[in-house]
């Protein structure tokens, strides 16, 4: 689904002639080839997510925050590589002023357009080459508001910040490749006062106190997408331990302490659930971010660590959980795809639900049959061809598209059913793929003609007739 690489307007081969002359350089004949990347990956509901031409490997963000007047000084340290002639290129960028930026460690020229951040390095960037750019900047970061009237971004709390970037968050706080398709490294080093804690993705790999300060190094070693990234500061109490080989680290709003040690308390448990069905726990690193935010109203599956506004419940850890599965290693090749998320960790939260005595899956679904086609909220948009980006998180694409998983699952029966969930999380771990990626691997897996069933149950209007 990803296709349209939509070429910019002005004359690219200018521009990159005009960069080699003030670089001091002859313009080479070759310049012509050299032409700036798109502007955006053409998703449909978000058409400037994402930029063409390069495609990152690793980040390195470097982020000192304080709390009292909001204010951020940063800097990332992006590697990348170019996929074309580069004769500049954008990042997308939502965030406070940028002091500067360098590539490869020269000055660039640098411009902004809605949420594009332009670079034109002093030089064209050979398809295959590797680079760097460095970005310094500094003020205060902000939420933004999505079509469906969500907040998102840098959230700032009573004590500090709620930093969750899905779908498109994260370039409020760091200049980036927000596209789910670009996974990269990532690395944090956070400094805070030394009353409050940061956490990240991933590792823990130092906390150490420096003057009035505390600084936070974090490491996310597994591929990760952008909207996944967090950097969530305010007072936490942090318990550390392992379990099944993995590293967790779960931190906690002491406000919210008492009333989320129940359902993390389960997260052992559900990961050899989850693992038993759906196949080896994708990542090295666990753990739960329980901040006090009512009025963020949504926990998100941040990789490794899923962040929480308020103490969850069972079912929503169990949610996010899945989610490391399904969203995480295998992410949407683009958001109109957002059942693949959203359908299979609600079913899995039903799944989790049976396996300690409640309700089967089977139950829950013959429970949401019940409900009136009147009640359209459950039945449209059907979550495989949710209309536009207000309704990427409609109640539907969650209920119905859990419905979708176990009309599946009693038609094809369980072995095959399970060998499909296996075969989705093993075949595309740490990539991106699309629901009829996932169709195609159901009926291989069967050995059924799914079409009807997945027509009735992902694209068809209204509720379905069963
Ligand atoms: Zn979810």
């Amino acid at each position: 689904m990803v296709t349209g690489r939509r070429a910019r307007a002005w004359p690219a081969a200018l521009l990159a002639a005009a960069s080699l002359t003030a670089a001091g350089a002859a313009p080479a004949l070759a310049s012509a080839q050299f032409a700036p990347g798109a502007d955006g990956l053409g998703d449909p509901f978000f058409p400037h997510a994402g930029n063409g031409g390069y495609e990152v490997a690793h980040y390195d963000l470097r982020l000192d925050y304080r709390p009292d007047g909001a204010r951020l000084e940063a800097r990332a340290r992006i590697d990348a590589n170019a996929t074309q002639d580069l004769s500049a290129f954008d990042l997308d960028y939502r965030g406070p002023r940028i002091r500067s930026v360098r590539v490869d460690g020269r000055r660039a020229a640098y411009g902004r357009t809605g949420q594009e951040l332009v670079i034109t390095p002093d030089a064209g960037l050979p398809a295959g080459s590797r680079f760097e750019v460095v970005v310094r900047y500094s003020g205060r970061p902000r939420q933004i508001v999505d079509p469906d009237g969500g907040i998102e971004g840098w959230v700032r709390t009573d004590d500090g910040a709620f930093v969750v970037g899905e779908p498109q968050g994260s370039p409020t706080w760091f200049p980036c490749n927000d596209y789910p398709t670009d996974k990269a490294t990532y690395a944090f080093r956070i400094t805070v006062p030394r009353r409050l804690e940061a956490i990240a993705n991933g590792s823990l790999i130092e906390r150490r106190r420096r003057g009035r300060t505390s600084v936070w190094r974090w490491r996310e070693r597994s591929p990760m997408a952008s909207y996944l990234a967090t950097a969530t500061i305010g007072q936490f109490r942090l318990e550390r331990s392992r379990f099944g080989g993995l590293e967790s680290v779960v931190a906690v709003d002491p406000r919210e302490r008492k009333a989320s040690r129940g359902p993390l308390s389960k997260i052992p448990a559900m990961t050899r659930l989850f693992e038993s069905l759906f196949g080896p726990y994708p990542f090295d690193e666990t753990g739960a971010i329980v901040d006090h935010a009512p009025k963020v109203g949504y926990a998100l599956e941040t990789q490794t660590r899923p962040i929480y506004d308020r103490a969850p419940g069972q079912p929503t850890v169990a949610h996010e959980l899945a989610h490391q599965w399904f969203g995480d290693s295998v992410s949407v090749a683009s958001w109109p795809e957002i059942w693949l998320n959203e359908g299979f960790a609600t079913w899995a939260e039903w799944r989790w639900a049976e396996h300690r005595g409640g309700r089967s899956t089977a139950r829950a679904f013959r429970h949401m049959l019940a409900v009136p086609a009147d009640q359209d909220r459950y039945w449209d948009p059907p979550p495989g061809a949710v209309p536009d980006p207000s309704k990427l998180f409609a109640d539907s694409v969650y209920v119905r598209g859990a419905m979708a998983l176990e009309a599946l699952r009693q038609r094809i029966g369980d072995d095959a059913f399970y060998a499909t969930m296996r075969d989705w999380t093993q075949g595309h771990a740490y990539g991106n793929a699309s629901i009829e990626q996932f169709t195609a691997l159901a009926e291989a897996r069967s050995g059924q003609d799914l079409d009807s069933l997945f027509a009735t149950w992902l694209d068809q209007p209204g509720k379905p007739a069963v």
